[in-house]
């Protein structure tokens, strides 16, 4: 199968920002492992920022555009590292892509992108896709990386979208603020009710369900499923391929 993982800032990070080691070491491994059992593995990873911010010692994030790109240029170096020296470990080679809404919105270009997302797959290689932080401004991003995942899986036809969170899935209502949300283990078709369920944004100013759903939109529309489940448990990766029942499984539009 053919693969797009898709790890935000809540997975990657502890509270405090800086990265969560353990986390991101068992992420790896298993992921490694279902490289090496055939499966396909483009990565879209969160986290520059954050991390730019740790390592600049800024003491949290900042509200000026300039110093944000500078974090995520500093942090982006820091994430690709962690990557590299973790697949290394496993003996995969990854490759780094980053890009903005233009690379998108330009036949051309978007053409580009996909050429070599599928080169680095042909090479054996484990692309690892963020947005483009440094030059992104608010009339050129894409924005959130629950949407950049789901047009990687578009955009490469692939099997299966999984989005790690810091929740199980999609609730009935948001879980963090109604104790008795319940979980919704299968979304056949994305209706005005299940819109309606995202309940504001995640805790550090991310997309939250909104862009997830959205995401789920376009990437059951292209012909693949899309699994929201949660990230502290790395394990379950190898459920959600087998098609085990883990978090909401948002099923592909068959057209
Ligand atoms: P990430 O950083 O992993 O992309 P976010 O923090 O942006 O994650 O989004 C996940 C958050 O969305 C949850 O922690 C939860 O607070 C919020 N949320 C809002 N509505 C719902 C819902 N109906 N079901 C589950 N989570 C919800």
């Amino acid at each position: 199968m053919r693969i797009v993982i898709k790890l935000g800032t809540s997975t990657l990070a502890h509270a405090t920002g800086r990265l969560n080691i353990r986390r991101i070491e068992h992420l790896c491994r298993v992921m490694s492992d279902l490289k090496n059992s055939g499966h396909e593995i483009i990565l879209v990873s969160s986290g520059a920022i954050g991390m730019g911010v740790g390592k600049l010692g800024l003491g949290g994030r900042p509200d000026d555009i300039a110093a944000k790109q500078a974090a995520a240029a500093v942090g982006q170096c820091e994430l690709m590292y962690v990557y590299d020296k973790l697949f290394t470990e496993y003996n995969h080679t990854v490759g780094q892509i980053l890009i903005t809404g233009l690379d998108i919105e330009n036949g051309e270009r978007r053409v580009n992108f996909e050429n070599t997302l599928y080169k680095l797959l042909e090479f054996g290689a484990l692309p690892i896709i963020n947005e483009n932080d440094t030059v992104s401004t608010d009339e050129i991003e894409i924005g959130d990386n629950d949407t950049l995942s789901a047009i990687v899986a578009s955009s490469i036809g692939a099997d299966l979208l999984i989005v790690l969170s810091d929740i199980n899935g999609l609730y009935n209502k948001n879980p963090k603020t109604c104790p008795d949300a319940e979980l919704i283990e299968v979304v056949k078709e994305i209706t005005p009710e299940i819109t309606a369920l995202s309940d504001g944004k995640g805790v550090l100013g991310t997309g939250g369900m909104a862009t997830k759903i959205k995401a789920a939109e376009l990437a059951t529309k292209s012909g693949c499923d899309m699994v929201i489940a949660n990230g502290a448990e790395p394990e379950l990766l190898y459920d959600i391929v087998e098609g085990k029942s883990v978090g909401t499984r948002f099923l592909k539009r068959d057209e």
